[in-house]
């Protein structure tokens, strides 16, 4: 094998020859062929540090200098029981579903001290360092047993070897999925909201259960949904939130869905869908749920989305159909000034935002009540846009017919979200 032969002639110059002769006369003690072959891990590609570190014993065997066998002093023998880390490994992986993993290490102090000192006397200059080593070592021999893949871009799995502890610790990255919600059920918040008499400790208020609605979106898809992943909790990222009492209908209303630490990864989606359809029936269901990567969440909670709403309008009934016809033309396509409504301003900053009305329909009306369709910019107020809110929104329904106008019932019939699911596909 002449390639061979040229790599090791590589690592036989006397100038490495006298470089390892140093490593061994000024050390601490005995050095394996790892750590010794590591400070020439530069010098010539394709050989492991202990194929290098063999070679350079092997040429000053040659010019008969004296070699102490024994425990590693850099390492402490940590290559020699490198089948115990992969073990420990192993089995922490053991109970996990996984495609990727990557290994890194948490070097001890001891062995940094070891290292900056057999960098003292060698030089650093050809050297890769003790982790670098041993996480590939360790990878490589995963990789064997299990057949996974290596991965530094996005492991689902990252092995951490901690040789302060002698511990194996996993970081088990979460699981990401895109999909819409529709909510058949008005009076259910999107996220959970804490008692605002106890924040949560569970008061006689809130019935000891700490919120002030017993039920949200995100639990009921966490309560239908994390055991099939096994994981540990469900964050979901909305795209936006409708009220709590607005129902939300037609397409939906695309999420991500965030499972922390899960130990199944690869469950079938479509089943996932039929489940969460089977225990929440006439309250929520999810569509179009599809794996995407960890970028998604800020893409779908940041998207500017149109927005289209169907509302129920109580009105005076001295209204009469012509003006309230005259009145819902002029607010199609208006650019509406909107201050932060009364309803809110206690949590949201107070300012004059603009947002547009693409588009508004009168869908029917009767005698004291009407149907409208909306479709706006995300982040319009509707039931502002029909009260006027004491003038805070202008224009409003109510403005302009001179008569006081009230949501009644409002749904969310659609989200346009400006965002490819397709781009964020993992
Ligand atoms: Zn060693
Ligand atoms: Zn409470």
């Amino acid at each position: 094998m002449t390639t061979d032969n040229t790599r090791e002639s590589d690592l036989e110059k006397a100038e490495f020859i006298d470089i390892a002769h140093k490593i061994v006369r000024e050390g601490l003690g005995p050095i394996c062929d790892n750590c010794l072959g590591r400070q020439f891990a530069t010098v010539s590609s394709g050989l492991s540090n202990k194929k290098r570190g063999e070679i350079l014993r092997y040429a000053l065997k040659k010019r008969d200098v004296e070699i102490e066998s024994g425990k590693c002093w850099l390492c402490n023998g940590l290559f020699v029981h490198l089948e115990d880390w992969v073990s420990k490994a192993l089995e922490a992986l053991e109970e996990y579903e996984y495609n990727s993993f990557l290994v890194g290490t948490k070097v001890s102090g001891l062995i940094l001290e070891n290292e900056e000192l057999m960098w003292e006397i060698a030089g650093a200059s050809f050297a890769e360092p003790l982790k670098a080593e041993l996480n590939r070592e360790v990878g490589k021999r995963i990789e064997q047993e299990t057949g996974k893949i290596a991965e530094f871009d996005r492991p689902e799995i990252v092995v951490l070897l901690n040789l302060w502890t002698d511990e194996v610790a996993l970081q088990v990255n979460s699981v990401f999925i895109y999909g819409r919600y529709l909510k058949f059920l008005r009076g259910i918040p999107q996220t959970k909201w804490f008692c605002r008499a106890c924040r949560g400790k569970g008061c006689e208020r809130c019935n000891f259960t700490g919120k002030m609605y017993a039920e949200s979106v995100e639990e009921l898809i966490k309560d239908s949904i994390l055991d099939e992943f096994q994981g540990v909790d469900m964050v979901l990222h909305g795209s936006g939130r409708e009220d709590i009492d607005a129902r939300m209908l037609g397409s939906g209303r695309p999420f991500v869905v965030e499972l922390k630490e899960p130990k199944r990864r690869h469950v079938d989606l479509q089943k996932l869908e039929e489940k969460v359809k089977e225990e929440n029936v006439g309250k929520l269901e999810v569509t179009g749920l599809q794996y995407v990567n960890r970028e998604m969440v800020a893409r779908v909670k940041n998207a500017k989305a149109a927005k289209t709403y169907r509302v129920k309008v109580a009105l005076k009934t001295d209204v009469k159909e012509a003006e309230l016809r005259d009145a819902v033309a002029a607010l199609d396509g208006v650019v509406i000034e909107q201050q932060t409504p009364t309803r809110v301003v206690h949590r949201r900053a107070d300012l004059v935002r603009k947002r547009r009305v693409h588009e508004l329909k009168l869908m029917n009306y009767a005698i004291g009540s009407c149907a409208i369709e909306i479709k706006c910019d995300g982040g319009l107020y509707i039931k502002e846009l029909i009260s006027g809110d004491g003038g805070r929104t202008k224009p409003s329904l109510s403005e302009l017919l001179g008569a006081e106008a009230e949501v009644k019932e409002l749904d969310v019939v659609d989200v346009d979200l400006d965002v490819s699911v397709e781009d964020g596909k993992s």
